[in-house]
């Protein structure tokens, strides 16, 4: 199998330059690095992930394998650059790239995600050289995952109420406390866990810390059984006077929400593109089932209301794939996306809900039963919803955002 590296043959820049010359609006506009990118994760995905997505679901099974063939491929390390291991790709690319991956397989996507958007990201926007090279390279060939430990059992929505502690004593950081719905918990071998140093300053007083795993005093809880998402692991992280060097703080104290508000901004690029490859599959698979079952003598597409289904869908998967691009575009130049990225995350993972709920109606009885991915499709839809902030929070996020805007204008 070639690497990405290898099939799109091109850095940065040449990126960068290819977007000043083409637009968004569609593929066929996009740099033709990216439509490579696209065709590679496309074949990949149906040649790999789709034949497994319903056993991984079915027997709660973590994809090892695939997860390392998509490190081969340069998928787990998109936007790190090649001197640490990665692929030296856009946001664009990996918008692109989640997408097809989550439309082979949602549990997929989210590993995925969760490696690139939320553990890489972050260590690559404010580590250390050292920690780069202790936790980032070893982490992008798939052959390692990391997790980022921001939730608690007490609050979610609510990240700047931590109650993890985490006390300087010596040369060591001793954190206690427990972090809860941890994605990818169970194989990570790092950790980007957020705690307080300093509880009087509330959310200014929480700092980021790099947890390896196989570390006295940190353990894990049971692993979450899920709706939806089922290859994926989901548990706690449990600190108990956990030891972890002085050096394993990332970034300054005290920059901890900051750091996980905006490795949330972008790890929001990377739900939306999830669902989009939810609804995406959805779609093809109402399409499909309408074009072949008969009602009354002809195809059921040949059926008004189920047409209506079907413009309905497209409509809400192209238009949440205009706004997942335009945040990643704006990520890659250097623009503020805080908005779009919510925007983006808000529209796609309601259209995933909407179009796998639209998908199992085409199908019938045959949408409810396991022969057939759309029940599975209706099940992972719903955590894009609810992970990386809820709808709520986008709302409050878009919100205050244009309320902002327009307030001053
Ligand atoms: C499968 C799965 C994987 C996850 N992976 C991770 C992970 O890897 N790392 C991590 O740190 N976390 C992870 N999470 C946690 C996830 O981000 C939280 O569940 C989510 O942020 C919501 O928090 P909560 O569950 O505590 O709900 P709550 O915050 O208790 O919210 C409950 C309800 O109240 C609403 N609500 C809360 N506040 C407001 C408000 N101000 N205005 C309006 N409505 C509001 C919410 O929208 C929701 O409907 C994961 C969760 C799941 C289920």
């Amino acid at each position: 199998m070639k690497s990405l590296r290898h099939i799109c043959n091109i850095g940065q820049s040449l990126i960068r330059s290819s977007q000043q010359q083409r637009g968004i609006a569609s593929l066929s506009s996009l740099p033709e690095t990216h439509q490579m990118l696209q065709k590679t994760c496309r074949d990949f995905a149906n040649n790999e992930l789709v034949p497994n997505a319903g056993r991984f679901d079915r027997e709660h099974l973590y994809p090892a394998e695939q997860i390392r063939k998509m490190g081969e491929l340069g998928l787990m390390a998109v936007a790190v650059p090649d001197n640490l291991g990665g692929t030296g790709l856009d946001n664009l690319a990996y918008a692109i790239a989640m997408e097809e991956i989550s439309r082979g397989c949602a549990s997929c996507g989210v590993i995925m995600s969760v490696n690139n958007s939320l553990y890489l990201s972050p260590l690559m926007e404010f580590g250390s050289e050292k920690q780069k090279e202790d936790f980032v390279s070893p982490f992008t060939d798939g052959s390692r995952v990391g997790c980022f430990a921001l939730s608690e059992p007490g609050n979610g929505s609510d990240a700047g109420a931590a109650s993890t502690t985490a006390v300087l004593k010596g040369d060591k950081w001793i954190l206690n406390g427990t972090k809860a719905w941890i994605t990818n918990g169970y194989e990570a071998e790092a950790a980007v866990v957020l705690a307080t140093t300093d509880k009087g300053q509330k959310h200014k007083g929480i700092s980021a810390f790099i947890v390896p795993k196989n570390i006295a005093g940190f353990s894990l809880g049971k692993k979450e059984d899920k709706l939806g998402i089922r290859g994926s692991s989901t548990c706690q992280l449990i600190f108990e006077d956990c030891e972890i060097p002085k050096e394993n703080l990332l970034g300054q104290i005290g920059y901890g929400f900051k750091i996980a508000m905006k490795t949330l901004d972008g790890g929001r690029i990377g739900i939306a593109s999830q669902a989009l490859g939810i609804a995406q599959a959805s779609l093809e698979l109402a399409v499909d089932y309408a074009n072949k079952r008969l009602a009354f003598g002809k195809p059921i597409s040949k059926l008004q209301a189920i047409q209506s289904k079907i413009a309905d869908m497209s409509l809400q998967v192209e238009s949440s794939r205009l706004l997942t691009w335009r945040a990643a575009w704006l990520k890659d130049h250097k623009q503020g996306y805080t908005k779009e990225a919510a925007m983006a995350k808000l529209a796609a993972s309601e259209t995933a809900t909407y179009c796998a709920h639209q998908s199992l109606q085409i199908l019938g009885g045959m949408g409810y039963v396991t022969d057939m991915p759309a029940e599975r499709y209706y099940r992972d839809a719903r955590i894009t919803e609810i992970y990386e902030g809820t709808s709520e929070i986008q709302r409050l996020v878009i919100a205050g955002a244009v309320l902002k805007e327009l307030s001053n204008s």
